[in-house]
């Protein structure tokens, strides 16, 4: 093919043909279009955009540029989440197995962080044993039989996106709306799904800024999952300050688990979960209930899911799926029982008394990014057991010298750097502060 006059028609802002980018996504998967040809055509993208069908064409033509999962007959739905990402996001922990639960399939595969938030499968990696890296007969079994799976892309998945996003990474061509709804889709789409709920966040610490950028993504996101056969909807999540009260990648998977044991009336207050975790959850689940019909309203599937939720069997389903994917059950249960896994544990404490009026997800993504929580760049090593937890958030009432927070560092010295950054993440006023709404829209 004749790569460089396709570039130069994006360059002048033609419309692409469905066969000329079933063509280069080929050739590029296949190493027969260079890096440097392929960088100038995605910049073309970045600023002359692409219209529905070319995005249309260019998530499908990713998509089948490796394996399709393909699962056997089955009654009961296949189901996804996906998050665009933030601090302290936890959901697909808990609601992978409270929707396996609920009747549903669940071939959840989820990616690493980078930057400031954190991704799923590093979250998972801080349990013992726990394999992320399944073979796609592993996870078609495990689907079948245990009604749910966390894992990575394998090898042979989506390929071009692998390629085309290290590319993007490289080019400074990531936030083009229609290469992230093509990157995100055609990963969603090779799982072969009926039905997809996406919580597109938006704030200081979300990928979008802005509440009107999230709804310009998630408006993309939802027609075009839609229009490749499946039901798709998002929610606009707030994401100025952390999903529930634990950030870090263990200390994370503790609040999953808590989250998980929501029913259980005899355990403390410091031991349930956060209400904001609890409400996207549920949430979550209710919008599959009524996408895949299995509710009739949304009000009815809200409470279908929390029964299922504060009945314990998602938990016993978590333990399940963990053992399924060679988890020693025994040492997580162990590692669960310990206050912390990190060598210094400070408590952050409010200078004065009144309400929280600000805790800012950006200031802690960076701090517990910095502790060693996250990654600086694709090869960095992560330490698992740093974070915060016990975070105070808006609107909560705190007492001169209580908790804040609590910094999880990997010694003393990089504790008290942590407390001095993480200071500036809060304001506490006098006045009550107004309260935010975590979920603001509904989109399809
Ligand atoms: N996540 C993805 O998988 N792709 C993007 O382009 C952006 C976020």
């Amino acid at each position: 093919m004749n790569f460089l006059s396709l570039i130069e028609s994006k360059r002048e802002g033609k419309i692409l043909a469905p066969e000329q980018i079933r063509e280069f996504i080929r050739e590029f998967t296949a190493g027969k279009i260079p890096d440097y040809q392929m960088a100038a055509l995605l910049m073309a993208v970045y600023f002359r955009g692409l219209n529905t069908a070319e995005t249309t064409a260019l998530t499908l033509a990713m998509r089948d540029s490796g394996d399709v999962l393909k699962f056997p007959e089955d009654p009961c739905p296949l189901v996804d989440k996906h998050s665009t990402g933030g601090i302290g996001d936890k959901v697909s922990l808990p609601l992978a197995p409270l929707l396996a639960c609920l009747g549903f399939r669940v071939p959840m595969i989820s990616g690493r962080g980078l930057g400031i938030t954190g991704g799923t499968l590093d979250k998972l990696d801080s349990i013992p044993g726990f394999k992320t890296l399944l073979p796609a007969a592993q996870i078609i079994k495990q689907v079948h039989q245990v009604g749910c799976v966390i894992c990575g892309q394998t090898d042979k998945m989506v390929p071009a996106d692998k390629k085309i996003y290290a590319l993007r990474d490289a080019s400074g061509t990531v936030p083009s709306i229609p290469l992230i709804t093509a990157s995100i889709l055609s990963k969603k789409l090779a799982e072969s799904l009926d039905a997809l709920i996406l919580d597109v966040k938006f704030g200081g610490a979300a990928f979008m800024q802005t509440k009107a950028a999230a709804r310009t993504l998630a408006k993309a996101m939802v027609a075009l999952g839609n229009e490749c056969g499946t039901d798709t909807r998002a929610i606009l999540t707030d994401m100025n300050t952390p999903l529930g009260r634990a950030a870090g990648n263990w200390l994370e998977v503790k609040e999953s688990v808590e989250c998980l044991e929501a029913g259980r009336a005899d355990l403390p207050v410091s031991r349930r979960a956060p209400s904001d975790l609890r409400e996207l959850v549920i949430d979550s689940a209710a919008h599959l209930l009524v996408q895949t019909k299995k509710s009739k309203s949304l009000t009815a599937a809200r409470r279908l899911a929390e029964d299922c939720l504060n009945s314990g069997r998602p938990r016993k389903k978590w333990d399940e799926m963990l053992a399924a994917q060679g988890a020693d059950l025994n040492a997580f249960n162990r590692k669960l029982a310990l206050n912390s896994t990190a060598k210094a544990v400070v408590e952050l404490k409010a200078e004065k008394a009144g309400f929280v009026s600000q805790c800012d997800a950006r200031i802690i993504g960076e701090v517990i990014r910095d502790l060693g929580g996250g990654r600086l760049t694709k090869e960095s090593a992560i330490n698992y057991d740093v974070g915060a937890d016990q975070i105070a958030k808006p609107g909560e009432r705190v007492e001169k010298a209580g908790t804040l927070c609590r910094v999880h560092a990997a010694d003393s010295a990089q504790a008290k750097a942590a407390m001095a950054r993480l200071k500036t993440a809060f304001e506490i006023s006098a006045k009550r502060p107004a309260p935010i709404r975590l979920i603001q829209a509904i989109i399809g």
